[in-house]
């Protein structure tokens, strides 16, 4: 991170005063880690996601690995995923024993690419475990008709869509087991934190059980433990501001919105004035009615550059502008190469994880800064053009 005072980091979380004062209400009360507002926080995400029981756990990874748990998913198992996540999707499949298998993805939306998907399931296969891209859904008419017609179990990785659609109906409302992430940087944080949509009360109950060391009470004094489980329960302190966050969200998704068409445009008209229109610099997909816009991606024409990635995110660095990677394959990783995975079995994948960035996209931002973003960017890009 730069001192510079007008550093524009590429994620910035938003906690107005009344969150604050929330929290230390939370902190004075006497009780402060898993009670009356976690309930709470439960009960308002179940209302959002029309009706669907709804259970919290201590961050996005938790979430995923009992949803996997919940499924009944383990040793001898694969899940077919995509090699463009942040490495928890597949590292969770890994954690309780089953075997991710992955399909590569679909450069245009830069999700699994679910035409390729039939091909990769096995006698063994028991779920698709999907990801959405920077909060853009894949196609769930086609994802839930390959799941029902394969018997299979689908696990979302919904970490980066709370406040995505599809079809008008929220990413959540429908569908198998749903899992978000409120890490710091997403859409809406809690700090640290996940929820998990499930089917029904047999499952809540189950996840429940999986988030706190497998244990069910009888009685007032009564307990046994019949699986075992892990300490992943979501505090009091962190559900106050998951609720606060849940009344800001629709200002900033709509800031989020306005934003991204205000990159669309900049980035475009950039290209246009340095006469670089030749340049094959890949914008997301312009879908302003299902995105959350959690992240606004380009990916970068290395083959028209003279220069790699890490030369263009130094270059943006050195004019205040912070960028990130979403990600490398994951298949790249020492973990997955040692178990046999390659890179080069999912072509696209690779090429995306090598250049794709990350550009600063938060509520908080300045409509000047995406000017200065977009400008910075193209400029850098026609220094080191080819042509
Ligand atoms: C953030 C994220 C996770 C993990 O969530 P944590 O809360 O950080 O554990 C998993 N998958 C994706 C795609 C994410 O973006």
């Amino acid at each position: 991170m730069s001192n510079n005072p007008s550093f524009i980091p590429f994620t910035r979380p938003s906690f107005n005063q009344e969150t604050i004062d929330a929290v230390a209400d939370v902190l004075r009360s006497g009780w402060v880690t898993s009670g009356p507002k976690l309930a709470e926080f439960e009960a308002t995400l179940s209302e959002y996601f029309g009706g669907r029981p709804v259970r919290c756990f201590a961050n996005g990874t938790a979430t995923m690995k009992i949803a996997l748990q919940v499924a009944g998913i383990g040793p001898g198992d694969e899940v077919i995923t995509t090699p463009i996540s942040w490495v928890a999707t597949s590292n969770v499949i890994l954690g309780v024993g089953a075997k991710p298998v992955f399909v590569d993805i679909d450069p245009v939306t830069r999700n699994i690419d679910l035409h390729k998907v039939t091909a990769a399931i096995t006698s063994k296969t028991r779920a698709i475990m999907p990801v959405y891209l920077a909060g853009l859904p894949v196609d769930m008419d086609r994802l839930y008709a390959i799941a029902k017609q394969h018997h299979l179990r689908v696990i979302e990785d919904a970490a980066q869509a709370f406040g995505s659609q599809w079809k008008g109906q929220k990413i959540g409302s429908f569908g198998d087991l749903v899992s978000f992430s409120f890490q710091a940087n997403k859409n809406l944080t809690t700090v640290e934190g996940g929820c998990l949509v499930l089917n029904d009360d047999c499952e809540a109950k189950l996840a429940e059980k999986f988030r706190l060391q497998g244990l069910t009470r009888q009685g007032i004094d009564g307990m046994d433990v019949d699986v075992l489980g892990g300490k992943d329960n979501l505090t009091d302190v962190n559900a106050v501001i998951g609720l606060q966050q849940l009344k800001q969200l629709p200002a900033y998704q709509t800031r989020r919105a306005v934003l991204a068409r205000q990159y669309f445009d900049a980035i475009r008209a950039e290209l246009k004035s340095a006469e670089l229109e030749a340049l094959k610099l890949e914008l997301p997909v312009e879908n302003f009615t299902d995105s959350n816009w959690h992240m606004f991606q380009v990916v970068l024409p290395l083959e028209q550059l003279a220069c790699d990635r890490a030369l263009v995110m130094t270059e943006l660095k050195d004019l205040g502008i912070g960028t990130g990677v979403h990600y490398p394959a994951i298949t790249g990783f020492s973990l997955y190469k040692n178990q046999g995975y390659k890179i080069s079995d999912t072509p696209i994948a690779a090429r995306i994880g090598r250049s794709i960035l990350t550009l600063p996209l938060f509520p908080s931002m300045a409509d000047e800064d995406i000017g200065r973003i977009a400008s910075g960017l193209v400029g850098i890009l026609k220094k080191h053009s080819k042509n």
